[in-house]
């Protein structure tokens, strides 16, 4: 056994089907009395039936949670938690409405409690990602992390099977990437192994059945973990990628996370056997990188990030910018092959190590 550090973060989580319903108990238990519950527009109803299942305790809801955390949008939430003497936030949602309660939580260190309602995995991360002026930034503070966590299974029922497949392949990336990690380690390695197995096997049979709860719910629970994984570790080339990329020309996350992993996996394979071969297994493929770029074409997933509306004159840039300050990785950033990376994700080609 190499050695390794290993610090745990603090995380209290209630999983199942209906555990919405435990919502009023997990205020109640963290001394609430005025809770302010977050959503985007689309998922207002959900928030509704937050503050409904919190009777006397609900104080108001802010329903305009959106991506990218902007700063603007925080304060207006921010102002409303001050105007209604929230004592506690609840964020019902995917990665967005989880980041604006993290934003309030920086500012306030108010509790929170999140329920997620997509596979992004930021409920179990100490860091926040915000804009402003179009600028992002990140901070890393034990203050954005949630207290409580629900997980129900009921609420990702409806997630649309696209956003489902891509949601997906973003957690299989923080479970690839964590299992090569520099500060990698054996406990977060299990849980890697164990979350890209769970959505291997989860994701074909969503695109299937979408309401497939025991699909629903290994999906779940494979988001817990490789959240968990991106929450614990630190990640190389294909966050970075996805960061520059997604950053430059304005592509949504979900799936540039989705068509850069295979990729990215493919560059890494030679400095990291161990690692490919524990993710090949887990996903039930020979070779890792080929393994998820055919679990992304069976679950109808964009394998090109010329379909996302990327311009072929962007390739010199972002690998130029993926070069800049890069992250440590396993594999020297080499920008040869990292344009010619960047070239085969943009065209939509298979992986090549
Ligand atoms: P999202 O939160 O932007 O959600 C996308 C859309 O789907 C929204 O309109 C949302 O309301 C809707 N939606 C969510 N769940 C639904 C459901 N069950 N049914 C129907 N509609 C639903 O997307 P996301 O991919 O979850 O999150 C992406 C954001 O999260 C990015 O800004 C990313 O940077 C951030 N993120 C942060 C971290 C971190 O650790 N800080 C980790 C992962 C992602």
């Amino acid at each position: 056994m190499e050695a390794f550090t290993y610090d745990a973060l603090p995380a209290r989580v209630r999983f199942g089907a209906g555990t919405l319903g435990l919502l009023r108990e997990e205020a109640e238990r963290l001394g609430a009395k005025r809770v302010l519950v977050l959503s985007t527009p689309q998922q207002e109803d959900q928030a509704r039936q937050a503050e409904a299942l919190l009777g006397p305790l609900a104080a108001g809801r802010f329903a305009g949670a959106t991506m990218h955390t902007p700063v603007e949008v925080t304060e207006r939430a921010l102002a409303l938690a001050i105007e209604l003497g929230a004592d506690c936030v609840v964020a019902i949602g995917g990665g967005s409405t989880t980041g604006l309660g993290k934003a309030i939580a920086l500012r306030t260190d108010l509790p929170q409690i999140t329920v997620p309602t997509t596979y992004a995995g930021s409920e179990m991360t100490p860091i926040l990602g915000q804009t402003e002026g179009g600028r992002k930034s990140t901070i890393r503070s034990l203050k954005v992390l949630p207290e409580v966590v629900i997980y129900d299974v009921d609420l990702t029922l409806g997630l649309p099977p696209a956003l489902s497949a891509t949601s997906g392949m973003n957690a299989i990336a923080h479970a690839a990437e964590a299992l090569y990690a520099r500060d990698r380690n054996p406990v977060i390695s299990l849980m890697a192994e164990e979350g890209a197995r769970a959505f291997a096997r989860a994701l074909p049979r969503i695109m299937d059945n979408p309401r497939d709860a025991q699909a629903r719910s290994d999906a779940l629970y494979g988001a817990w973990l490789c959240g968990a994984c991106l929450g614990a570790v630190g990640m190389a080339l294909h966050h970075k990628l996805c960061h520059v990329v997604g950053g430059s020309f304005d592509l949504p996350h979900a799936e540039t996370h989705t068509i850069i992993l295979p990729h990215a996996v493919a560059y890494n394979t030679p400095a990291a056997p161990e690692a490919m071969a524990r993710l090949a297994a887990a996903i039930g493929a020979e070779d890792a990188a080929s393994g998820l770029f055919a679990l992304a074409g069976r679950i109808g997933a964009p394998r090109a990030l010329r379909d996302l509306g990327m311009a072929e004159a962007g390739i010199d840039q972002a690998a130029r910018e993926a070069t800049e300050n890069p992250y440590w990785n396993p594999r020297p950033i080499e920008p040869g092959p990292i344009r010619a990376l960047i070239a085969r994700a943009w065209a939509g080609e298979a992986p090549v190590a």
